[in-house]
């Protein structure tokens, strides 16, 4: 039977001692999108990945594979019977093997299942999917970090798993190479039209890479979304502040507007009385103009972009981030206006 709900969690616990590193969690994964676990350090990402796995047994809670009870209410399915690949930080590929040798291990579970010409032709589909055929023969020293973590997700691919979960896979890469991996790795994973569960830590990381984002805090999901959702509508000040830059200035709701420093803004979602508005730094325009609203009292250089500190007429400071060209001067006075609509949280 298949299920569009690949992975579902039923109020799934865990604890260590005290720590409860998975906190009531419900949650599903729908087949072929990639969900990405974005918390702060020790928030339960990885004991949810390791739960999912069959690594760690939940104290309370079912988890569903494939319409399949894996574990709760008596059912458990241990981590070999699961098809589930994993790709870690540290690639864990065996040093003495070739890269093939390498991506022909992942076939071990299916072992007399394939006959070795089919094991073979599998090896060498997953070598063209990662764009390694050409370094088949040459061993994990003599590749670079970003190749050898493509070995590393060929291998989990191979027996084509129900899922692949990535733990932080990118975390021993440049920040350059990183940012290349994500999108050689997104591809990847769609073109083998692989469900993917991704942890990190690492914002951008998880809005450039996620179908949807959940996002994880003291053992409990604070939010489940598309990126764009998360990132614009959070559903607390906190969410706010750990997805991205964000200004709170104080401000009072009528329904679909708040009245603020900066005038009369329209809600995202509609709210009454006393708010706290959250606005991005980019969503604010700056235009140089001698009667304006704001001064500008500090500037950090970016590249680019910068960020533009501004003080406005009742004292409120906002960040701005304006493109890196844009010719304005410590103690110039500008005019600030917002794009689009903000949220508000009571405060
Ligand atoms: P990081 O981003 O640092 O890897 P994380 O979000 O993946 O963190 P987990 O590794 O799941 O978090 O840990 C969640 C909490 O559970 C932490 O407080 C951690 O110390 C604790 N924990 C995890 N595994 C164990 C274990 N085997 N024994 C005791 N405590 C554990």
């Amino acid at each position: 039977m298949t299920c569009e709900r690949l992975i579902e969690l039923r109020r799934v616990s865990k604890a260590f001692g005290a720590t409860r590193a998975v906190d009531d969690i419900s949650l599903s994964v729908e087949r072929g999108t990639i969900q990405v676990l974005l918390g702060a350090s020790g928030c339960g990402k990885t004991t949810l990945l390791r739960l999912i796995a069959g690594l760690e047994k939940p104290d309370s809670g079912e988890i569903w594979l494939n319409g399949e009870r894996v574990a709760g209410q008596g059912a458990w399915l241990p981590p070999e019977a699961r098809r589930i690949g994993m790709v870690f930080q540290d690639y864990a590929l065996f040093p003495h093997m070739t890269v093939r040798q390498n991506v022909l291990f992942g076939l071990t579970s299916l072992n007399g299942k394939l006959s070795q010409a089919e094991r073979a032709q599998r090896v060498q589909q997953m070598l063209d999917l990662v764009g390694l055929a050409h370094r088949s023969n040459c061993f994990p020293h003599q590749l670079s970090g970003g190749e050898q973590q493509r070995v590393a997700l060929a291998r989990a691919l191979a027996p084509k798993p129900s899922v692949v979960l990535l733990d932080e896979p990118f975390s021993n890469l440049d920040a350059a190479l990183r940012r290349a991996m994500r999108e050689e790795v997104r591809q990847i994973l769609r073109l083998a039209k692989a469900t993917a569960i991704f942890v990190t830590h690492d914002q951008e990381e998880a809005l450039s890479l996620a179908d949807t984002v959940v996002i994880m805090r003291e053992g409990k999901v604070e939010q489940v979304g598309a990126p764009q959702e998360v990132y614009l509508r959070p559903v607390n000040r906190e969410v706010a502040a750990f997805l991205g830059e964000a200004n709170f200035i104080e401000g009072v709701a009528q329904g679909e507007v708040a009245q603020c420093a900066l005038g009369k803004l329209p809600l995202a979602v509609p709210m009454h009385g006393k708010v706290s508005l959250m606005i991005r730094p980019e969503a604010l325009c700056l235009t140089a103009s001698q009667d304006g609203n704001a001064e500008v009292v500090a500037i950090r250089f970016f590249g680019h972009d910068q960020l533009l500190r501004l003080r406005l007429t009742d004292g409120t400071l906002l960040d701005v981030r304006t493109w890196s060209n844009a010719e304005l001067a410590l103690g110039e006075r500008v005019a600030v206006s917002v794009r689009g609509s903000v949220m508000a949280y009571q405060s």
